[in-house]
């Protein structure tokens, strides 16, 4: 360890040096949107192959050469997925909300509503189960995935539960990738509770890897072998693979699921922007030629995740350990003693800005055991400033050094 003094010092020189750094969001850097300028000037014939008028109204499931794109992508058949606009969240919202109003037994009616969520997760995820009253309960994410047996006990003792919700690569924050065996696990413990228990997959990292990881097979080949598609919703877009919010999202589901999300989405849009469906088609192409995209936005991401890995390495063991993503936007410190919410605090002394603790729990769950960190935004010299206090916030906390 670091003595107390050395460590004041540290945080003296930091706090002197009026820092403002903010790593708060996961979000590409220029660079990384800059792989995809040829977007901005690409141009499109107005009339497709198959003669649609992309200037006009008409395919609301979205243009078919994105529903393939979409297919080849998620692997599924492209008659299960809708080629759609903005993001993975508004469909996700979309989901929610067609259940909520349309189902057969509409959320809306229920008394009580509760769903299943892995943690430490996404706070727009759970602002939006915040929105439509349900009740989150909490399962831990485990290294390869959901805690099973929590997830069971959870089933046991809940009559009202509606679904799980879950991002199944590279989750955001901590990077877990599920196991195959997982997945299959979520679907059959979740299909013995009930022929209505929706599983809902935001794959928002599907083809975000910056190093090997563990094979996946598509969720809807799992899905299929389940006999679940009914009830198996799957959300992706190309936020992070070209500009954020201007990609194309996709949502991937069957027989009832599907009908009911194209049902709300018949109620709030008359059709998606077809002419930047098409442009992203000709763009991306296809999965080789996304896979080979995405190895450019790893080679500008992956020696950021080095350098704060690097970085953590040098906080004394005793004091927690960082999770170690093989892809996605983020990572997470885990804090052997309840003091996240106090490491952010100090952080932001120095003039480092981090997601609070509480944004990765669902209102009044927070374990305050871990932060989230997020280092694609900034340049590699900052990040090594920005983990440099990091580490001093926590060595302050957790020895709780008089500052
Ligand atoms: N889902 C998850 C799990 C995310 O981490 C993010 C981005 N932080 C999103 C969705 C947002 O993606 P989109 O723009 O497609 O909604």
């Amino acid at each position: 360890m670091n003595s107390a003094d050395s460590i004041l010092t540290h945080f003296k020189k930091y706090k002197d040096m009026s820092i403002n750094i903010d790593i708060t969001r996961g979000k590409p850097e220029g660079l990384q949107l800059d792989i995809s300028n040829e977007l901005l000037s690409l141009k499109v014939d107005p009339i497709t192959e198959s003669g649609i008028d992309l200037r006009n109204y008409g395919e609301p499931l979205g243009i078919e050469e994105a529903r393939e794109l979409g297919s080849q992508i998620l692997g599924a058949p492209s008659k299960n997925i809708i080629a759609a606009e903005q993001s993975s969240l508004l469909l996700t919202y979309q989901t929610f909300l067609s259940y909520y109003l349309f189902s057969d037994d509409p959320w809306k009616k229920r008394k009580s509503k509760k769903f299943i969520y892995p943690v430490p997760g996404f706070d727009r995820h759970f602002r939006i189960l915040e929105d439509f009253d349900i009740e989150v309960i909490t399962v831990p994410l485990k290294d390869d995935g959901v805690d099973i047996e929590e997830y069971t006990k959870i089933l046991k003792e809940n009559n009202d539960v509606c679904g799980i919700l879950s991002v199944p690569r590279h989750s955001n924050p901590s990077g877990e990738t599920f196991t195959d065996e997982n997945i299959k696990k979520i679907f059959k413990i979740g299909k013995e509770y009930s022929d209505n228990f929706l599983f809902i997959f935001d794959h928002a990292y599907l083809v975000h890897d910056f190093l090997p990881t563990i094979k996946q097979t598509p969720i809807w080949s799992i899905a299929t072998t389940e006999k679940v598609t009914d009830n198996c919703v799957v959300a992706t877009s190309f936020s992070k693979v070209t500009f954020g919010g201007g990609g194309l999202s996709f949502i991937l589901s069957g027989g009832r699921s599907f009908n009911l999300i194209k049902r709300m989405r018949e109620s709030m849009i008359i059709c998606p922007d077809k002419i930047n469906q098409k442009r992203h088609v000709m763009f991306l192409k296809d999965i080789d030629n996304i896979t080979n995209h995405m190895k450019k936005h790893a080679e500008l991401i992956l020696p950021k995740f080095e350098a704060v890995k690097k970085i953590l390495s040098d906080i004394p063991s005793e004091c927690g350990s960082f999770s170690n993503p093989t892809g996605g936007y983020f990572m997470t410190y885990n804090f052997n003693k309840p003091i996240a919410t106090k490491v952010q605090t100090i952080c932001e002394e120095m003039g480092l800005y981090i997601t609070p603790a509480s944004s990765l729990f669902p209102k009044g769950k927070c374990l305050d055991n871990v932060l989230r960190i997020a280092p694609t935004y900034v340049s590699v010299n900052k990040l090594e400033l920005a983990m440099n206090i990091f580490i001093t916030a926590v060595q302050i906390a957790h020895f709780d050094i008089e500052y």
